[in-house]
């Protein structure tokens, strides 16, 4: 049987009665507990959450150097209830740690032609 999450609440952040965020935590967990790496982005954004590379405060997990989205994607699920306790975040899946490709097909069938391979 699992045992419940240990989770790491900042006490200096008020409780949230707000439950959208459990859908999202939901989605977050069960991508990260099928093996892939899950990114929060900001709420209601594509952007990632976290600080970018010019603000970062060499601290934490950066305290070996600024860590990218990527680089800080994680499987843990202790640490995304922890990070989801804080906003409703959204759920990115960080493609190449997850060990997946994307094929985009944004654009006109008529003008996307293959590559001929070289
Ligand atoms: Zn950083």
């Amino acid at each position: 049987m699992t045992q419940p999450a240990n989770v790491r609440r900042d006490p200096a952040l008020p409780i949230s009665t707000d439950l959208t965020r459990l859908g999202l935590l939901a989605w977050a967990t069960q991508t990260a507990q099928r093996g892939r790496h899950v990114i929060p982005l900001r709420p209601n954004d594509k952007r990632p959450a976290g600080h970018a590379e010019q603000y970062c405060p060499a601290t934490g997990r950066c305290a070996d150097g600024h860590k990218t989205p990527e680089q800080r994607a994680t499987t843990d699920v202790e640490l995304l209830i922890a990070a989801w306790a804080q906003a409703p975040y959204n759920v990115r899946i960080a493609t190449g740690p997850s060990g997946l490709r994307v094929i985009d097909l944004d654009g006109s069938i008529r003008t996307a032609r293959p590559r001929e391979a070289a």
